[in-house]
């Protein structure tokens, strides 16, 4: 673990799986309530100078980002073992972090002035917030902690950070290799399982926390924030649709609308998890979708010939397993994939479900895995209203030629962000956010820069 810039361990530790084979290759440190007040306390004394100089924090966050691409052949192949995603994929990922850190270090929080004149000076200031508990999952343990490390750091506030205990490695190492750049204390990254981030959110040091998770977890997150009115911001699941018109081509959409739900195996908050589509077109499509599904190399993580790895760990493979064996039961067909990869792992095949309705829980739920529900519907408001009846609110998206009427669909998309002709579409100046059970607050751009400070205003009468 970081803490207070120095490398620190303990003698209690738990294991980490590599997905590709199920077994355990390594151990991380179960960080102790002592050594989690020493996190908070050293990001607490660090917040006092790092708040103060704004420039300062520009340059080493832009130091930052140059470490982290230094370390990209040392970063990736853990993400890759803990994480199972092909190499590619995780270098990617690792060159993203550098990529926030770069926009967010271009980023800054002016002060506004409402009045300067004989009668009054008026500013408005936006001020860091102080110490930021950061909780990460383990779908894209770095990407997730980038989103939170660059805007919350740029604004002048120190951090404790926590990934998810399947994938602490790659968050501990990023730690370490930004400790050579930040001053002590100002990032701190912990491990341990989850009561670990039941301590942290209940910490008294915290003023902010910063969530990516689970909406279960989240809505406990939200209640241990509530005694001290810690502020908070949540990243949750989704349940994203796509709804493609009838004027849709096919065979021009079949592969990006397949990537939009299978990238990183599924384990996207915001893939697409659900298809709605015109009634007849219904068999051209779930052929399409079936045909890529079928041509899709699974594999290790580290085969260069893999699109997809494993799923990342035993109770996700279940989960979806369970999905596919009820949707199955209750009269869906799987056809692409369906069944596990036979041997070790956690490799389930890229599944279309054809036959699914509402009602199934592979639709009412979030999957999170290599999992794709293909519905019909016979109005276009049938499918808006199906889309919009749940308590996610991540994203959707909508498939048309005639890219106005597709717009016009997605405006009546309730959710966060609405993509026309792609999905996943993200980058660090475009906010992202949920509604309804998908999140409170945002991230990304400048909204999610000032989500990690509060308003100050300075009114001073001249009068
Ligand atoms: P999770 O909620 O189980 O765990 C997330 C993190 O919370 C982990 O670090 C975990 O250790 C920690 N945690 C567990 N219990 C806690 C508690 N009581 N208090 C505080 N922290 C606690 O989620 P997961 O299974 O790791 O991740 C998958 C979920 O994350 C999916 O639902 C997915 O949609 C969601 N997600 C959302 C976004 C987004 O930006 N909206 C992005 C990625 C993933």
């Amino acid at each position: 673990m970081t803490i207070g810039g120095e490398a620190v361990t303990t003698s209690g530790s738990f294991e980490v799986a590599d997905p590709a084979t199920g077994v355990p290759f390594a151990t991380a440190p179960e960080c102790t309530p002592a050594l989690l007040d020493s996190a908070m306390r050293s990001a607490s004394d660090a917040y006092r100078s790092w708040r103060q100089d704004s420039a300062v924090r520009q340059e080493l966050l832009l130091a930052s980002a140059d470490a982290v691409l230094a370390a990209v052949d040392t970063l990736a192949p853990v993400l890759t073992r803990e994480q199972g995603k092909p190499l590619a994929d995780a270098r990617m990922e690792v060159r993203s972090v550098a990529v926030w850190l770069r926009h967010f270090a271009g980023l800054g929080v002016a002060d506004e002035i409402l009045q300067d004149d004989e009668k009054a000076f008026i500013r408005v200031r936006r001020r860091p917030l102080g110490v930021v508990a950061a909780i990460t999952p383990w779908n894209f343990p770095l990407s997730l902690a980038a989103w939170k490390i660059a805007p919350a750091l740029r604004a002048g506030n120190t951090m404790v950070l926590k990934p998810s205990p399947y994938t602490p490695l790659a968050t501990l190492l990023l730690g370490q290799v930004l400790a050579d750049v930040l001053p002590a204390g100002v990032l701190n990254v912990v491990s341990g399982s989850d009561p670990l981030g039941a301590s942290m959110t209940g910490h008294p040091v915290p003023r902010k926390i910063s969530f990516t998770g689970s909406v279960t977890t989240g809505k406990h997150v939200a209640a241990a924030a509530a005694p001290d009115l810690k502020r908070l911001t949540l990243e949750l699941g989704g349940n994203d649709p796509a709804i493609l018109l009838d004027d849709v081509d096919v065979s021009s959409i079949a592969e990006p609308l397949f990537w939009s739900a299978f990238r990183n195996n599924g384990q996207v908050c915001s893939a697409v998890k659900r298809v709605y589509v015109p009634e007849h077109r219904y068999d051209e499509v779930v052929e399409a979708l079936a045909a890529v599904a079928g041509s899709v190399r699974v594999g290790p993580g580290s085969d260069p010939s893999s699109r997809l790895g494993p799923l990342n760990n035993a109770p996700q493979r279940d989960r979806v397993a369970a999905l596919v064996s009820d949707a199955v039961r209750r009269g869906a067909e799987a056809v692409a994939g369906g069944a596990a990869v036979d041997g070790p792992g956690f490799f389930y095949r890229p599944t279309i479900l054809r036959g699914v309705s509402d009602g199934m829980a592979v639709v009412d739920e979030e999957q999170f895995g290599p999992v794709l529900p293909v519905l019909p519907y016979r109005s276009v408001d049938e499918a808006v209203s199906r889309a919009n009846g749940t308590h996610f609110g991540l994203s959707g998206s909508v498939w048309g030629t005639d890219a106005d009427r597709a717009a016009a669909v997605a405006d009546e998309l309730d959710c966060g962000t609405a993509w026309v002709n792609t999905h996943l579409a993200l980058r660090p100046d475009q906010p992202f956010s949920g509604a309804k059970w998908s999140g409170i607050g945002v991230e990304n751009g400048h909204w999610g820069l000032h989500s990690f400070t509060e308003v100050a205003v300075l009114h001073r009468s001249r009068g």
